[in-house]
């Protein structure tokens, strides 16, 4: 990632680009009160567009925007803030940033970087534990060779006490990531690895069942890619009433009973008090579940949810390959677009 303000030259190279970018922004954000779902859209799209990277990540000002969600390039700014958040009583998973990678050697150099993070964490002996992407340890190139990245992974982590959990991503790699979680957890007995359910998603239902069968370690999310309306809900208040039935299922006494620790992760309040609300019917103890919210999104809430005895956990990215990502964020923010597009003119 460049950081450095581009030069005359460079800068000149990009303005066509810059441009169009900037005002395919702005007309989104016009259009976004007429349609919200044409903008996620269009930045979702913008988000797997190699020349859209290049123009973002090659303007320094992006990045003033961008490390507002993300907490450095090194392992060792992702420490500190780690240690910073701790000291609030907050927990934190830490995300070595990267994804849909090409080459094997890439996927080898993201799992080593992993490794150098899980020994850090030990170490430093932050509360923590990683979090990590199969297309960032080469899934998309051959399944065999992100199993075999994760499974260094889950070994060194096993050594220090520590958990991996995988993140879900596209539609189109989910029975992947279902294979290759259960081979390692089931068929090698790893059970420090984790899974992650997308309410947006028609099979979630189905997927949830097998879960909480298996006692589980998950995190329901509702799903942050561009997916069409055969695999999944297109309107937020559908996704919304599936989270809510997931999450009921998942903090289920027949699921506890079964060893399911369950991770809620959202920002949105009328998620968080249905399962507050759910949560105090039931009787469930604080400490059976946990709350996740992403670094850098509603600090106040954060804190404020630690401070009334729950337990949460701050999702915190760090590294170079922060452009997806960030477009993601955008994407659920239209805020967010504004702030940055603001930051463009200002630069
Ligand atoms: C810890 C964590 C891990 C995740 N892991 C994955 C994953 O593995 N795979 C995946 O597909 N997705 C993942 N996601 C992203 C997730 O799928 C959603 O895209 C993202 O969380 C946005 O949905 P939401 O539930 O926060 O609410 P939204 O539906 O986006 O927003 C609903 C409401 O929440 C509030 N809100 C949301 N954002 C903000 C904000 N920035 N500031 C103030 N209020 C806000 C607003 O009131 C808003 O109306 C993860 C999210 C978290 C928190």
């Amino acid at each position: 990632m460049n950081k450095t303000p581009v030069t005359a030259t460079s800068r000149t190279r990009q303005t066509p680009g810059l441009f169009f970018l900037l005002s395919a922004a702005i007309t989104g954000y016009v259009f976004y009160r007429y349609s919200e779902g044409w903008l996620r859209s269009l930045l979702l799209s913008l988000s797997r567009s190699i020349w859209a990277r290049r123009m973002v990540t090659g303007f320094g000002p992006a990045w003033r925007v961008a490390s507002r969600f993300i907490a450095g390039e090194s392992v060792e700014e992702a420490i500190a803030v780690a240690r910073q958040l701790n000291a609030k009583g907050l927990k934190v998973a830490l995300d070595y940033l990267g994804e849909s990678v090409t080459q094997a050697e890439e996927a080898n150099a993201a799992r080593d970087q992993i490794l150098l993070l899980l020994d850090r964490i030990h170490e430093s002996g932050v509360d923590a534990y990683v979090s990590v992407k199969l297309s960032q340890l080469g899934v998309k190139i051959a399944e065999n060779l992100a199993l075999e990245n994760l499974r260094a992974l889950l070994t060194r982590a096993r050594s220090y006490g520590l958990r991996v959990r995988i993140d879900m991503e596209e539609s189109a790699l989910v029975d992947t990531t279902f294979d290759i979680y259960r081979r390692l957890r089931h068929g090698e007995g790893f059970d420090n690895v984790g899974v992650v359910i997308q309410a947006y998603l028609y099979r979630s239902e189905e997927d949830v069942r097998w879960l909480i069968e298996e006692g589980a370690w998950v995190r329901l999310v509702k799903g942050a890619y561009k997916e069409p309306p055969t695999v999944a809900y297109a309107r937020k208040a559908d996704t919304d009433a599936a989270f809510i039935r997931l999450a009921e299922q998942l903090l289920s006494e027949q699921a506890r009973s079964r060893g399911v620790h369950l991770a809620v992760a959202t920002h949105d309040d009328a998620m968080i008090r249905a399962v507050q609300r759910y949560a105090e019917t039931h009787h469930i103890p604080q400490d059976a579940y946990e709350f996740q919210l992403l670094y850098g999104i509603r600090r106040e809430r954060q804190e404020q949810l630690a401070s009334q005895g729950y337990c949460v956990r701050i999702y915190v990215p760090y590294g170079t390959a922060w452009y997806p990502y960030f477009m993601r964020r955008l994407a659920e923010r239209p805020a967010n677009l504004w702030f940055f597009v603001t930051n463009f003119f200002r630069a």
